[in-house]
């Protein structure tokens, strides 16, 4: 069979097979380009089943571009909450601002307009005007480079720019006429379903009998792809202060600042432990640690001046993002305010409290700090106010192991 013919093959026989078992998914009502768009980013890192009831969510709240443009950016972060990667959702919405001021409002049939909008990068650009145009323009993923490296067994690393490039190419020649959008979801479906990564599924794929990599017994080793470097990890220590008089039953919580990872989004009080501080968080230190407590009292009176008394420890989470895992250990605290050593619970706890008490005698007190006011960033929140304010999903799960 020469090459153009196991392309003709391919593109014929995935089609159909698409058309046949195509799932009814909510981005698939109709090709409203911003219904695709908002999918198309939601899928970006995450299963299908994760993002339906996200994206269904997400469309009754802001049901056109308009509508999201205008949104308050945290009501558009707790739509989003435990999706993670929440720039996506920051870039989405700063897309749907540029579609209001430059194309009043509608997503232009545009392959370099789109591919202009902030957050849209090759491959969603070819998706929308694919799938919501039905321009003939390729949508060159994970998946798809896996099904292409396999059936014409190409054996680049397509961890490399250059081989996307190439597959990028190769794709754009197999989009049948007219067909773009069903064409490229095929690939995608193929990829997600039964050319998986790690157990292609060869038997029931419509493509097997012309598959490169099938017929040389080398679906397992295909593609070629470099490790990435594993995340950094990072050891954290979060205290949860409870609150007393009028804000018992809250927690103390704080802003994360405009930019950067988790940018605006809320989250508990906590440290970063440097490098060497780090064996406090050994795996094999005890978690009823005083030195950390003792940091974290520290951290938190610099930071709005109350007091803390540690009370022990609470649990431990961890959260893997794409180049950074963080390890996170929580600890219990009430305010300082009616400090007694002697109420301590934990022997283990002694000094930190002795820390803290040596602040009061310096003269500090933590009812002027509450009088004071607190920083701006900060917060007092009760459990129904974790539903309004935005949280990464570290905290939400923490949430949920103290309240509910
Ligand atoms: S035959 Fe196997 S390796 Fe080839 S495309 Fe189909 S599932 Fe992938």
């Amino acid at each position: 069979m020469t090459e153009r013919e196991a392309k003709a093959f391919f593109s014929e026989e995935l089609l159909a097979w698409y058309r046949l078992i195509k799932r009814e998914l909510p981005w698939r009502m109709n090709r409203d380009p911003y219904r695709v768009w908002v999918s198309e980013i939601m899928l970006q890192q995450t299963r299908v089943d994760t993002v339906i009831p996200y994206y269904n969510r997400f469309m009754n709240k802001f049901p056109t571009v308009g509508a999201l443009a205008e949104a308050p950016e945290t009501e558009v972060l707790k739509c989003w909450e435990g999706l993670g990667y929440y720039s996506r959702a920051r870039n989405l919405q700063a897309g749907a601002k540029e579609v209001v001021e430059k194309y009043g409002g509608i997503v232009p049939d545009d392959k370099a307009a789109v591919a202009g909008l902030k957050g849209v990068g090759p491959y969603t650009a070819g998706a929308i005007m694919s799938i919501a145009f039905n321009r003939s323009e390729p949508a060159v993923d994970g998946n798809v480079m896996r099904v292409l490296s396999r059936y014409f067994c190409l054996e680049d690393d397509i961890a490399k720019p250059r081989t996307r490039v190439g597959i990028e190419k190769l794709a754009a020649s197999l989009i049948p006429e007219g067909a773009a959008g069903d064409f490229n979801q095929a690939l995608m479906e193929l990829g997600a379903l039964v050319c998986t990564p790690k157990s292609p599924s060869c038997l029931p794929c419509p493509v097997m009998e012309h598959c490169l990599a099938r017929l040389e017994g080398r679906e397992h080793e295909l593609p070629v792809k470099t490790k990435a470097k594993k995340p950094r990890p990072e050891l954290r220590a979060a205290v949860i202060i409870a609150g007393s008089g009028e804000h018992a039953g809250k927690m103390l919580v704080r802003r994360r600042p405009d930019t950067g990872l988790l940018a605006q989004m809320w989250e508990l009080p906590h440290l970063l432990l440097p490098p060497e501080q780090e064996h406090l968080l050994d795996e094999r230190a005890p978690k009823e640690n005083a030195e950390l407590a003792m940091l974290l009292g520290r951290m938190v009176r610099e930071e709005t001046g109350l007091l803390i008394r540690p009370r022990g420890w609470f649990m431990d989470a961890d959260h893997v993002f794409s180049h950074i895992h963080w390890k996170m250990r929580f600890y219990l605290a009430d305010l300082g305010e009616g400090l007694d050593a002697a109420a301590a619970s934990a022997a283990s706890m002694e000094s930190a409290v002795a820390e803290t008490a040596a602040a009061y005698d310096s003269g500090a007190s933590a009812s002027a700090a509450i009088a004071e006011g607190l920083p701006p960033d900060y917060r007092w929140i009760g459990k129904e106010d974790r539903n309004v304010l935005p949280f990464p999903n570290l905290f939400v799960r923490m949430f949920k192991q103290y309240w509910d």
